[in-house]
């Protein structure tokens, strides 16, 4: 299954990643080396290299792996970057920051969820990932300032205190949804302004606050 595993996921990188556009080589390495059907239900890892989300329980699912590429391209990551992530799911994505960057802290409201997830990040071996449960649309505070955030759960907006807990001329990507449905959306804090781009349309779960 290793060896079998590895050569799908080259194929799944070649023919999902670098064939739609996605060029950073550390992010392309981090793909090759992320074993994705580990993040996957028992009964789902036959398919955990094809170019589509899956269920992961809880009615979440894991991220297709073309939208993780590109949302992970966009943050511009480097070695010494400190990251907040919201949204850690199965997991996944949170294993491929912690390959990108020295220290990775993800939020996750679902406890199942994250009790998984922190089971896969264990036996995989990362030291440089911390996970909390919460509601990530209140940030992690402790932790703050990050030099990147990450939201992997569409919002209906961007909320004041990822902003806050953002080092200056640091990067935020998210979904993010309005009366004509969810976009990619890179904003960049430069001092008191925030430099919003759209990078198109997406289909994401929704983020849930807590007190709604
Ligand atoms: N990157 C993850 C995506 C999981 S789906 C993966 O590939 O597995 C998005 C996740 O965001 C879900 O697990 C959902 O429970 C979580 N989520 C939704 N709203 C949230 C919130 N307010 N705070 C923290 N996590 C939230």
């Amino acid at each position: 299954m290793h060896e079998e595993a590895a050569y799908r996921r080259k194929i799944m990188v070649e023919s999902q990643l670098v064939a739609r556009g996605i060029s950073d080589r550390r992010v392309i390495e981090a793909f090759l080396r992320v074993p994705r059907h580990l993040f996957v239900p028992k009964e789902y890892e036959d398919l955990a290299y094809q170019d589509s989300p899956l269920p992961i329980g809880s009615g979440q699912t894991i991220s297709q792996p073309y939208i993780v590429a590109l949302m992970l391209e966009l943050l511009e990551l480097r070695e010494d970057h400190k990251v907040l992530e919201i949204g850690t799911g199965s997991g996944y994505q949170t294993a491929l920051l912690a390959e990108l960057v020295s220290e990775v802290y993800s939020i996750e409201r679902i406890p199942e969820l994250l009790d998984e997830a922190r089971e896969r990040l264990r036996h995989l071996g990362y030291t440089n990932v911390f996970l909390f449960a919460g509601d990530g649309s209140k940030g992690l505070p402790e932790f703050a300032p990050y030099d990147r955030i990450i939201v992997s759960a569409c919002a209906r907006r961007i909320y004041e205190v990822w902003i806050e807990e953002l080092k200056d001329g640091g990067l935020i990507v998210l979904p993010l949804e309005d009366k004509r449905g969810q976009n990619l959306i890179r904003a960049c804090k430069r001092g008191e302004k925030l430099i919003i781009e759209n990078h198109g349309g997406c289909v994401f779960v929704p983020l849930i606050e807590e007190n709604q």
